[in-house]
């Protein structure tokens, strides 16, 4: 009988290829999920056994043999394997690239774990927890006795209500019974803080996995979840792949956050992963968020999530109080109106920080013509690009083009050129201006890029040697700085105004997060809101009701307007350097499968709201389905077909599964 290995190999090809046994090869021992060199497309190529089988489609003259063997075991864990077969055939990615992406970059490359020591910061004491208040206790105890149980829970707390507390005594439940713990959160390297929070209250080992690890580290940190060394591990979306003898508990820090998706290549969701995990493992999952994805809310109204609820901020704090800064007809200092110079004024003379909010980087999104109005675009996209004073360039913030800022108009050849509107590097120039006996702290992509920046800058303010902070929303995230009380948001309408549907719910989620950043301790906090709508009833709703009153407003929207979480979307997306290429190929797609398409709706083909990006002409096809499984068996049955179509070669293609993102 022959023996033929089937091996995933990281191509982008849905498909998985047949070799012959190496000549010593003992096939007996061989597990799926070991690695195996073998010969492919003309170089040497690591791939994953995924089965032994006995005949296969291609003559057997023609199978070549692998190279070797790799490993002795498999590298995979059953239920790591099992979530990438999901994953792959959930997400239509080559189960190669999904086998890859589950393992760290040195094993993709054949190596092994060796010692590496991961530096760990040193603790001062262990800090003992805080006694919890009643609601608290209560979302402790549901969590602690579902212990061995597959359970999803919503710990829904408003901003400082104490959910990292909640979560920090629950793990400590999980460990006393010898169980790991999974941790996810949206960017490690902005919240050095909850880290050390982690390592204050454990004795036991728990790893960051942050972007400062080198690969070696990182390899060592696998191995160290996979051998159960590693008690607890706090990592991004990526380390929902981490291997665990004995996983006992998950944890989404701030469910709602888009980085949990990945936005290219294998776009997986962490969190609809972390779930099918815990349900895997029959464990229990902490989902913790004070502004719930809508997706998540409306898991909670079907019942299949258990909501937590925490009302209060914890300890002495209390909410922010709003106001609304009507500032149709004030005059504006460069956005600042009056009434915000004089708050800012009198909370920094009480000795306190004053934070501003801009989601806007760079001097000035536009530059234009002061004689014709022409606009400075990027060659490259449909976008304009954003005038950055320091450096003196232009930038496009869609593709990373830069120029220098032109002299002259490229339509009439005027040279008076001004940069409109506001950014965060103007908004700092100006508060120099405004306040020059204060330090400001400008915290976004352009002041963090050096390594080592962002700790700085953090530092600077916790230390209190900055007073004034500026930034955009990085600055939203998680952040505990107990001396600022007062927060502004400088623009507060965008979100009204943008084209994708769910432009709403991320502007609610990130005003009340930037919000939440004022008054955490004993002092009380005030947000200041400007904007030109101020009787929009949403944002009543928002500051005056709660969250979950404008959830709710938005997912009874929805589901009239029949939309997500109401019906299922998956984005089919291609990009060429030539439109009609892009348009031909998706109509080629759309006559291939609508022969197959019942129950499906397919709207498109469309140019992208962004039709053209990076020097790419872009256009999608738009599928939904009421019906997850309707639409899955429809992409199994499509997907097929449209690697078939001649007009393939032309393009690039994709397919986003739930997609979070429109363009
Ligand atoms: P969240 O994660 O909801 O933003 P945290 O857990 O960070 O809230 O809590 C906010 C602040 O309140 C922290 O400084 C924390 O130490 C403190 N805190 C949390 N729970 C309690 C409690 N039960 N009693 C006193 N202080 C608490
Ligand atoms: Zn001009
Ligand atoms: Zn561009």
């Amino acid at each position: 009988m022959s023996r033929i290995l089937k091996i995933a190999i990281p191509v982008h090809v849905r498909k998985i290829f047949d070799y012959l046994p190496p000549p010593d090869c003992d096939v007996e021992k061989l597990q799926p999920g070991m690695r195996v060199q073998v010969s492919f497309a003309r170089r040497e190529a690591i791939g994953i056994l995924v089965e032994v089988v006995s005949s296969s489609a291609v003559p057997l003259h023609k199978i070549k043999s692998a190279t070797k063997i790799i490993d002795n075991e498999s590298l995979f864990s059953n239920d790591i394997w099992q979530l990438a077969v999901w994953a792959a055939e959930y997400y239509h990615f080559p189960l190669g690239e999904v086998l890859f992406a589950a393992l760290p970059t040195l094993l993709r490359q054949g190596k092994f774990p060796k010692e590496e020591k991961i530096k760990e910061d040193v603790v001062v004491a262990l800090f003992s927890p805080h006694v919890l208040n009643e609601e608290q206790k209560n979302a402790f105890h549901e969590i602690q006795s579902a212990m061995n149980q597959f359970k999803i829970f919503l710990l829904a707390g408003v901003t400082g209500s104490g959910k990292t507390e909640v979560y920090l005594q629950a793990i400590a439940e999980f460990l006393k019974n010898k169980k790991q713990v999974l941790v996810l959160v949206p960017e490690i390297g902005l919240t050095p803080q909850t880290i050390q929070r982690f390592q204050e209250r454990f004795s036991e080992k728990i790893i960051a996995l942050h972007s400062g690890l080198t690969e070696k580290q990182r390899l060592n940190a696998w191995a160290l979840a996979k051998s159960g060394e590693a008690k607890i591990v706090i990592g991004t979306r990526s380390a929902i792949f981490t291997p665990f003898p004995d996983l006992g508990l998950i944890v989404i820090d701030e469910e709602h956050d888009l980085s949990f998706k990945q936005q290219e290549g294998f776009r997986y969701h962490a969190r609809d992963l972390a779930i099918k995990r815990a349900q895997q493992n029959q464990i229990p999952i902490v989902l913790g968020s004070a502004t719930p994805s809508l997706e998540t809310l409306n898991n909670v109204k079907q019942n299949r999530y258990h909501e937590l609820n925490l009302s209060v901020r914890a300890g002495a704090a209390s909410l922010p109080v709003f106001q609304i800064l009507d500032i149709r007809n004030l005059i504006l200092e460069e956005g600042l109106s009056q009434p915000l110079l004089t708050e800012m004024k009198m909370h920094l003379e009480a000795g306190n920080q004053v934070m501003l909010f801009l989601n806007r980087r760079g001097f000035a999104p536009v530059l234009m013509c002061h004689a014709c109005g022409w606009i400075a675009m990027c060659k490259r996209c449909d976008a304009r690009m954003t005038y950055h004073h320091r450096v003196n360039q232009l930038r496009c913030h869609h593709c990373e083009s830069i120029k220098k800022i032109p002299q002259k108009c490229e339509a009439c050849n005027y040279s008076e050129l001004h940069p409109i509107g506001l950014g965060t590097e103007k908004l700092e120039m100006i508060l120099e201006k405004y306040f020059p006996e204060y330090s400001i702290a400008r915290l976004d992509r352009d002041t963090v890029k050096k390594k080592g920046k962002i700790e700085e800058l953090l530092d600077g303010i916790q230390s209190g040697k900055h007073q004034i902070l500026i930034g955009t929303q990085m600055l939203a995230k998680g952040h505990h700085f107990p001396n600022v009380t007062l927060v502004a948001i400088i623009d507060a309408d965008g979100g009204f105004f943008s084209a994708d549907f769910r432009a709403l719910e991320r502007m609610g989620q990130l005003l009340l997060q930037v919000a939440g950043r004022a008054g955490r301790v004993e002092k009380p906090g005030k947000v200041l809101l400007q904007t030109r709508q101020p009787e929009h009833p949403l944002l009543h709703e928002l500051l005056n009701k709660n969250y979950s009153f404008f959830a709710n407003t938005l997912l009874k929207e929805r589901e009239q307007a029949i939309l997500p979480p109401f019906i299922h979307f998956v984005l089919l997306r291609a990009e060429a350097h030539q439109n009609d290429h892009v348009m031909n190929f998706l109509e080629q797609i759309k006559n291939a499968i609508s022969k197959i398409s019942s129950g499906i709706k397919i709207l498109g083909p469309i140019p992208s709201p962004m039709q053209k990006r990076a020097g790419f002409f872009r256009g999608q096809l738009l599928l939904q389905s009421k019906q997850r499984a309707v639409l899955q068996n429809f992409l199994r049955n499509a997907v097929p077909q449209i690697e078939l179509l001649s007009e393939k070669k032309r393009v690039r293609w994709s397919l986003d599964v739930d997609p979070v993102e429109m363009f």
